[in-house]
């Protein structure tokens, strides 16, 4: 089972002498920094705030950011909180609090559905997990990591195609054909037969350059001679051997934190304030 926080539901309140009417003011009273899956308290792991003095002038404008990440399930919370203080200058004595939670979504690893975003970030943690994953999905994971790492668009042709061909890359005038096999067994041994496969469906697709992807641990001794010969003969320019550990290698060289959505969110520069919004938004509340 794969657990995917990568996407969130906003909630936004506000209140002050400017809302006509309060907007969901019950959000600021709600308990934050604890995972609703895991059920225990989290400590913030991103803690900054600000009071501007420039934007308004007369008028403090108070700024505060959390985020609370689950250690254990990888749930996320973010909160912006904003408190003007500014009554006589501006007529504005207001606040506003946004807050991003995320959204639990359940794959299995087998699924056809699950995004290859999802996917990919799961396999970077995971390796063992994909002899169980979809064949498609295997394909479309090769397709997304060669994009970033031949910096090049690539075309999923997939079993449709009778010609032994799953991936193109289109890297140059001339298109790299690309064959992958998700075997269930990482033992299992890619065959001379699987070579020559690949070398015939290259040449009928008027290409040079072809690479063969595989979830097993190696190739056998012949199928590598046949490649080598393939080079040697130049029959084609470039033929890649990609077997469970060099593909690993290359899906984790782009390795990101993608799915650190959060990341993506802070808005408030480094500052020398850091509080909770816990210490800081009750005393305010209150005294309204
Ligand atoms: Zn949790």
């Amino acid at each position: 089972m794969i657990l995917d926080y990568s996407q969130f539901i906003e909630h936004y309140g506000s209140y002050g002498l400017n809302c006509l009417e309060a907007n969901n003011r019950e959000l600021f009273f709600e308990k934050r920094g604890f995972c609703p899956f895991c059920k225990f308290n989290l400590e913030a792991v991103h803690v900054n705030s600000l009071v501007d003095v420039s934007t308004l002038k007369g008028a403090e404008w108070h700024k505060a950011e959390n985020v609370w990440e689950c250690e254990k399930c990888g749930w996320w919370e973010y909160s912006f909180y904003s408190y003007i203080n500014g009554e006589e200058e501006w007529g504005l004595k207001d606040w506003e609090l946004t807050v991003n939670s995320a959204i639990l979504r359940e794959f299995e690893v087998a699924s056809n559905s699950i995004p290859i975003e999802v996917l990919r970030s799961y396999i970077s943690k995971r390796e063992d997990d994909v002899f169980h994953i979809h064949h498609k999905k295997m394909e479309e994971l090769v397709a997304s990591v060669f994009k970033d790492h031949y910096d090049c668009e690539v075309q999923v042709v997939g079993k449709s195609n009778d010609g032994g061909v799953d991936l193109i890359l289109i890297n140059s005038d001339e298109p790299t054909i690309v064959q992958v096999k998700r075997r269930t067994d990482r033992r299992k041994t890619e065959s001379v037969k699987e070579i020559r496969d690949l070398i015939g469906a290259t040449l009928l697709a008027d290409s040079r350059k072809c690479i063969f992807v595989t979830t097993s641990d190696h190739f056998s001794e012949s199928a590598i001679k046949a490649r080598n010969c393939a080079l040697t003969k130049s029959l084609v320019d470039s033929f890649e051997l990609y077997d469970f550990s060099s593909f690993m290698s290359t899906l984790n060289l782009y390795k990101t934190d993608e799915d650190k959505q959060w990341l993506r969110m802070l808005k408030l520069p480094e500052s020398v304030w850091s509080y909770k919004l816990s210490e800081f938004a009750k005393p305010v509340i209150n005294s309204d």
